[in-house]
């Protein structure tokens, strides 16, 4: 036979384009149109409804960048059309290639009753099915008139990113405003055509059955008549029927379609925005389901919920009945998706906490399952917290945007750094955004990298991002493959569902140990430093506000703040989405952060001078407050008392600069400024590499390919600038002064002593464009690997790069410290606000060195075209002869100093304290349920074994190990003389103590 499907592959192609697609709707009529522009931000439901709308027609401009037009259309369904369904098609203007990147609207009723989302793969509101003819149709549309940011030509600096720089110029012109008659036989062609169509192209060329499929298309094609395609659809699908009843062979791979819709909760957009998004999508996917039995659809987020609940009542309502169906799941159980590199091991904790306890208080579902298709890799410190909180399983797909190194297993066990086992799923549909095509499925079978022992993946499908969520198209997809030869058999299955199936085919997966590192991105952990520093400083106050108010509850009887705790928390919380502390949103998005973390840290603040005033009892000085986890300066840990300082002295040196010498350490500053010596004086060991010189500012250019908030690509080292030169060194007799200037920018630094560490605080005003500013500390260490602290303990990188793997972690997520050692000598470098860093090796005459740099500043111009620019202070330390201990121990000191109270009271006896400075106590506070139980929670923090005595400053009855919900997991224990803690590497442990 003649080889001609390269004919038939075409003809389906222009056919259905040019032919059968617009013959679903075979008749319309225009609706009438009138708007009404709020004059500001989003007004109520009511307001909109209530607003007197004047002229628009169709063709015309509407709607200013980060606006909210309502229109009202109305009209009257035809006489002639009575029996047939009819539709309204509402195009605002869209390009069906963005969904949730561009204008979007949710249609009312007039009642206020909200229908559905509109959006450019969902324009149509059913009217009618069967419509009487002669109904009058009255809807109105709220749009949002949110600007394209991510344009085709991606990553371009705009000023769109601000209502306050966007300009007014309308946007959108309004398509079309019609009645319709759906013809839902043609429809059913068109899905029958595409799910065919799409299948034969991902099929072999010498297999049968592609060419089956070719013969059956070319056949349906033949049946339609061009001039009647209403007419002849239904013969055409009879052509259709024999390859579509053909079932999948017995080793198809499966995949579990869960529907859902990725809703960024800020990034192009700010939060305000993401609220309507959340309405739109979930008032779309309730109507889904009503309209397709079998579809289930999955949401995350539990903040999302929430909003949901507060501002769209009507729709909560739907959602609520659809959960009790089973149809609509809450996945996930955090707050929001957040990023997992940088959160504190508290904050961690308390997504899982926030989340989980919404989804059970309203809901009673306490789910296994963690959502977080879109993170930007994850923490090896997670699943110790998913297995605390009481789940079990964890999904993503971003570790296949990894640029280097593909991933080995699409469904394994994750292992974290102290030995929690987590079954983790990778969809290899690639994707979060599924959608049906043929392409993605058959991509999932081939991409699945544990085929021949297991065969089910799961498919998030849905539009997603910006948020819309699965289509009436992608549910007819896949009920057509979910038997069918050559394809994956597909099923609606929610993520409970897809992870029993998946554990139980697979008893013993391969296992992943450490961080899932992605190879992407790595410039999100340092762009948008305020954000960062709002979050570090957050969750520092937040850690002393507990520990103080709840000391003072229970030694003075004052009030816990449970609910101001409560709301702080969550907005921290929310800080932490994937791309609100990544850096990588619009302007609006983080200057709205930055003055929201201002009222955290006020808010905050008082809370914790309240507690502390009535803990110091009067007007007497000299108090002060250690909210670390450790003694500090004669301070208990978690009391008051008055602290014993060890000043440093400060000298003119020979040769310019000079030197700071305290009773534990000797650092020498040259006439550049730079720390030439840090001499520890109880061993005598030199920690600056032999000719270098530490607090080295460098300057590289940063200018990705790609992605320019997120990336930084590895290329940016080819380039450097050393900023040796200052323009004053100077001192006051106990710190050392320099300032320099570049570029656009002046630097000032101020170092000091403090007990034994050597305190750089750095105050930059920054306005450079795509540059990177790093602080660097050439140690004399030879060390083959270095540790970052990560939730609830560290985690180890190789300083070499002998493997891609290895090379490809160039740029690394720290929290508190990153420590290097040579056995019985190390350094650490400790920091109040930084995440990015690096840490590389050199070898010369005398030996190695090893060069740690934390990345204070970035500059990229995308999506923020100012990000970063004017004023920022960063302090880091410098601590030789440091253990692991003691930089954990230094780590809190400089994010929680010491605090000057006044009061009366010569001390203030801790509430808990314990006797082993490895076991560090992370929380204290009272319990959420409101009992008045003391909660604390304490892990191991070097690695190591720890037994330990935990001491209560108050009489306890009984004592019982919690989750991190605070829900017993032990027998209750009545303490003796001290409650025993015995721990494992890392572990952490939740004590729930009932005061007697
Ligand atoms: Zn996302």
């Amino acid at each position: 036979m003649h080889d001609d499907r390269d004919l038939v592959e075409a003809r389906l192609k222009r056919v259905l384009d040019e032919r059968i697609r617009p013959a679903i709707y075979p008749e319309s009529v225009p609706l009438e149109v009138a708007v009404w522009h709020a004059p500001g931000e989003p007004v109520p439901v009511a307001e909109g409804l209530a607003a007197e709308p004047g002229p628009i027609a169709v063709g015309q401009a509407w709607g200013a960048p980060w606006g909210t037009s309502w229109f009202t259309v109305t009209g009257t369904v035809p006489m002639e059309w009575s029996g047939r369904i009819v539709e309204a098609i509402l195009d605002l203007g869209f390009d069906e290639n963005m969904p949730g990147f561009q204008c979007e609207g949710l249609v009312y009723r007039p009642d206020g009753t909200p229908v559905k989302g509109l959006n450019p793969r969902n324009q149509w509101v059913r009217v009618g099915s069967p419509a009487e003819g002669g109904e009058r149709v009255r809807l109105h549309v709220e749009a949002a008139s949110n600007p394209v940011i991510l344009d085709y030509h991606p990553f371009l600096p705009t000023r769109m990113g601000d209502k306050e720089t966007a300009g007014t110029d309308p946007l959108y012109r309004l398509a079309r405003m019609d009645l319709a008659v759906f013809d839902q036989t043609v429809w059913e062609l068109v899905m029958d055509l595409e799910v065919l169509g799409e299948l034969m192209l991902e099929l072999p060329v010498d297999g049968a059955r592609r060419w089956e499929l070719l013969r059956a298309l070319e056949r349906a094609l033949d049946a339609v008549d061009l001039q009647d395609v209403g007419g002849t659809a239904a013969a055409a699908r009879a052509e259709l029927t024999g390859v579509l009843s053909s079932p999948a062979v017995p080793s198809a791979h499966r995949i579990s379609a869960v529907g859902h819709a990725h809703i960024d909760s800020a990034w192009l957009w700010p939060l305000r925005e993401t609220v309507r998004k959340v309405a739109r999508t979930t008032s779309n996917m309730t109507a889904l389901l009503e309209d397709e039995p079998d579809f289930v659809f999955a949401m995350s987020q539990a903040q999302q919920w929430a909003w949901v609940k507060e501002h769209r009542p009507e729709v909560w309502a739907k959602v609520t009945k659809a959960v009790a169906a089973g149809r609509f799941v809450p996945a996930g159980g955090m707050w929001v998706e957040s990023d997992t590199n940088m959160p504190g091991s508290e904050a961690m904790a308390r997504q899982f906490v926030h989340g989980k306890r919404f989804f059970i208080d309203e809901f009673g579902v306490d789910n296994e399952e963690v959502w977080l298709p879109d993170t930007f890799g994850f923490a090896a410190g997670l699943p110790q917290i998913i297995k605390a909180a009481g789940a079990k399983r964890l999904l993503t797909q971003k570790i296949s945007w990894s640029q280097t190194n593909r991933f080995p297993h699409h469904t394994f066990l994750w292992e974290g750094i102290d030995g929690t086992r987590i079954f983790t799923h990778f969809p290899p549909v690639d994707t979060y955004n599924c959608s049906m095509r043929g392409r993605e499925l058959a991509h999932a079978a081939r991409n699945f990298k544990d085929k021949g022992v297991a065969r089910h993946s799961l498919a998030p499908t849905g539009w997603g991002d910006g948020g819309g969520g699965t289509t009436r198209e992608m549910v007819a997809k896949a009920a057509r493959v979910r038997d069918l030869e050559g394809s994956p058999k597909v099923a609606w299955e929610t993520p409970a569902e897809f992870f029993a199936k998946a554990e139980a085919e697979y008893p013993h997966p391969p296992v992943w140990v450490g961080e899932l590192y992605l190879e992407l991105h790595r410039g999100t952990l340092t762009s948008q430093a305020k954000t960062k520093q709002g979050n570090r400083r957050s969750e520092a106050l937040l850690r002393e506000a507990e520990l103080w108010s709840a000391t003072a509850a229970v030694r003075a009887g004052v009030d816990y703040p449970y609910e101001r705790l409560d709301r702080i928390w969550k907005t921290v919380l929310l800080h932490q989405f994937h791309d609100i502390l990544p850096g990588s949103s619009i302007a609006w998005v983080h200057r709205e952060a930055r003055r929201t973390y201002e009222l955290v840290a006020e808010e905050l603040n008082a809370i914790i001078g309240d507690a502390q005033d009535a803990l110091a009892a009067g007007q007497a000085t000299g108090l002060c407050f250690n909210g670390s986890p450790h003694a500090r300066l004669g301070v208990p840990a978690g009391g008051a008392a008055s602290a014993r300082v060890r000043p440093a002295t400060c000298t003119e040196r020979a040769g310019g600069g000079y030197v700071l010498e305290g009773p534990l350490l000797r650092a020498e500053i040259d006439a550049r400024g730079l720390v030439v010596s840090l001499r520890d004086l109880e061993t005598g060991r030199e920690a600056v590499a032999p000719g270098r010189a530490a607090n080295l500012l460098q300057l590289h250019p940063d200018f990705p390919n790609k992605w320019d908030a997120w990336d930084v690509d590895a290329f940016y080292r080819n380039t450097v600038t050393d900023l040796t030169e200052a323009d004053r060194v100077i001192s006051d007799g106990g710190r050392v002064e320099i300032r320099r200037s570049f570029g656009s920018s002046t630097v000032t630094q101020w170092i000091s002593l403090d007990e034994g560490r050597l305190d750089i605080e750095t105050e930059v005003d920054w306005h450079e464009t795509e540059k990177i500013l790093k602080l660097a500390f050439p140690l004399d260490v030879r060390a083959d690997r270095y540790a970052s602290e990560s939730q609830y303990g560290h985690v180890f990188r190789p300083t070499h790069t002998n493997t891609s793997w290895e090379a490809a972690k160039f740029e690394a997520c720290n929290h508190r410290f990153v420590h290097v050692e040579e056995p019985g000598w190390g350094v650490a470098l400790v920091t109040d606000s930084t995440y990015g860093h690096d840490v590389t090796r050199d070898v010369d005459g005398t030996g190695t060195t090893t060069t740690l740099r934390a990345s204070l500043l970035r500059a990229p111009r995308f999506p923020d075209p100012e990000t970063d620019q004017g004023v920022h202070r960063f302090r880091h330390g410098l601590v030789p002869n440091a253990s692991i201990g003691d930089a954990v121990r230094e780590g809190y000191f400089v994010n929680q100093p010491v605090r000057a109270g006044s009061g009366a009271a010569e001390v203030v006896e801790p509430l808990v304290a314990v006797d082993d400075d490895a076991v560090v106590v992370s929380a204290v506070k009272l319990a959420d349920d409101r009992s008045g139980d003391v909660i604390v929670r304490c892990y191991e923090s070097r690695g190591g074994r720890a037994r330990a005595t935990l001491r209560a400053g108050f009489p306890v009855a009984e004592v019982v190990t919690t989750d991190l919900l605070e829900r017993p997991t032990g027998e209750p224990q009545r303490p003796g003389d001290g409650i025993p803690v015995t721990l494992r590497p890392f572990e952490l442990v939740t004590l729930r103590m009932k005061r007697a």
